[in-house]
């Protein structure tokens, strides 16, 4: 094997190589096929989407019907619909949206790694430590990358420099009097509304580019919640400033590690107005990557998405063997967690069906698009189901036809913003106690 040293990882599946660019699939010495014996199903992400199918998939791993390995970044899922309140209230907060991956998956394989690259033809993901993984059903779960403080860095790992993290930004919009939320979806809503929540007296307003906040919502909200929403902002003084790009600063100017730019800064606008005005902090809420950069291209629509059919199956992989879920995919819906849950079972029973028939084809994958099994097809909804909390205890909701205001918003999502509903679904158990107003 040359001079690459390579040797085999602590499971027989595994393999570790010193130069994960340069060897050729062929090169590489593998104990055993993993689909020789049990098929191993490979989840990449820890998200929702990747902790709910996993979930889902953990009994027949614990009945011996597949292997079941989930590959995530960091040894926690976090918990991003409570991530603005973490950022705004601070460290103790930060606790409550952090659920060790190992609460959730109790008999999974959990790598923590960063995977660089899926090679389609050898069924494999590798990760950039060089380990590869061999699958034999694959569910790419990656998600995004919000650039609001509320998503955690890519590179950022540990309890304590989670907790840091939330305890600089939190810092820094106490610091703060005068504070610009660039964006206009719900992310920027919820910023200014937990800014309010928390202090009274300072100056906040978004400034957004599109003429109407929610414009990237692919179902838009009909005109009774926008206008309930614009007044909402109005009496919580929360200004607008709509139609107005943020040219100045930008991401560029971030504080090292954080999401935002403190000031005095100048924010300089390009629309109808041009506005020039100085803030002490100014802070992201607009906008978000796909964690796709390690997915072949022919997977992939214009859009950066893995493109799916209505069975979740990845359409550009000619292997059938390759699912898709949560916000890396197409989809015909507004992105979104609480979205994703009645979807689950149809994407377990498809990658189950799928592994069941590589056990009997005893891993011969190629003849796998021929015997494809019937797969289960999930009918998109054009249902608005849209709850956007200002604060704990302001906001507006729209399910179907309806439109609520403050206290059915703070019901269903303001009050706890689905904390515990998140914990209970993914472990069975509560969250930790919410911190007190005096430890925030
Ligand atoms: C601030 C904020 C508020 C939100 N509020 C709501 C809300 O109220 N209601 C709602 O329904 N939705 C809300 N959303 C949207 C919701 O968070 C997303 O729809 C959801 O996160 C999608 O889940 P996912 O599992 O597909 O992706 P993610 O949650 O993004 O999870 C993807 C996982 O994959 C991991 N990963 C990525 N790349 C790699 C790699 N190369 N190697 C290993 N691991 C990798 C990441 O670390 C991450 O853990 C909000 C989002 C944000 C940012």
């Amino acid at each position: 094997m040359s001079s690459l040293e390579q040797k085999e990882a602590s499971s027989s599946d595994d393999i570790v190589m010193e130069n994960r660019t340069t060897i050729p699939m062929n090169n590489l010495r593998v104990s055993e096929s993993p689909s020789s014996t049990v098929p191993q199903v490979v989840i990449i992400g820890g998200g929702y989407a990747g902790c709910l199918i996993g979930r889902a998939l953990e009994p027949e791993m614990k009945s011996g019907k597949i292997k079941l390995t989930l590959i995530e970044r960091r040894d926690t899922f976090h918990h991003k619909i409570g991530a603005i309140r973490a950022a705004v209230r601070g460290k103790e907060y930060a606790e409550r949206i952090r659920i060790p991956l190992k609460n959730i998956l109790k008999y999974t394989k959990i790598v923590e790694g960063n995977v660089v690259s899926v090679r389609s033809d050898d069924d494999v993901v590798e990760l950039d430590d060089g380990t590869c993984i061999r699958y034999d059903v694959l569910v790419c779960a990656t998600g995004t990358l919000n650039h609001s403080s509320g998503d955690l860095p890519s590179h950022l790992r540990g309890k304590d420099n989670i907790r840091d993290y939330f305890r600089t930004v939190s810092e820094a919009v106490k610091n703060a009097q005068r504070i610009c939320i660039a964006g206009g979806g719900p992310t920027a809503v919820e910023f200014a509304g937990e800014i309010r929540a928390a202090y009274k007296d300072k100056d906040v307003a978004i400034i957004c580019s599109s003429p109407h906040l929610l414009s990237s919502c692919v179902a838009q909200p009909p005109v009774k919640f926008m206008s309930k929403l614009y007044e909402k902002l109005r009496d919580l003084n929360i200004e607008l400033l709509r139609g107005e790009k943020v040219v100045s600063p930008t991401p560029d100017n971030f504080t090292p590690g954080q999401k935002f730019v403190q000031g005095p800064v100048t924010v300089t606008t390009k629309g109808h107005v041009g506005i020039k005005r100085e803030f002490d902090l100014v802070v992201w809420a607009a906008t978000w990557t796909l964690n796709n950069e390690m997915y072949p291209p022919e997977w992939l629509n214009s859009a950066g998405e893995l493109n799916v059919s209505d069975n979740f199956m990845v359409t550009g992989c000619d292997r059938g063997n390759v699912f898709a879920f949560g916000d890396v995919c197409s989809v015909a819906e507004t992105k979104q967690a609480i979205t994703l849950h009645p979807k689950v079972k149809y994407i377990a029973h498809n990658v189950l069906a799928v592994a069941d028939t590589v056990r009997k084809l005893k891993g011969d994958k190629d003849l796998l698009l021929k015997k494809l099994p019937k797969l289960k097809n999930y009918s998109w909804t054009d249902k608005v189901v849209l709850y956007l909390p200002i604060g704990p205890d302001h906001g507006v909701s729209q399910v179907g036809g309806w439109t609520y205001t403050d206290s059915k918003t703070r019901q269903w999502k303001g009050e706890d913003l689905y904390t515990e509903h998140f914990w209970k679904l993914l472990t069975g158990n509560p969250p930790p106690p919410k911190p007190t107003e005096e430890s925030c």
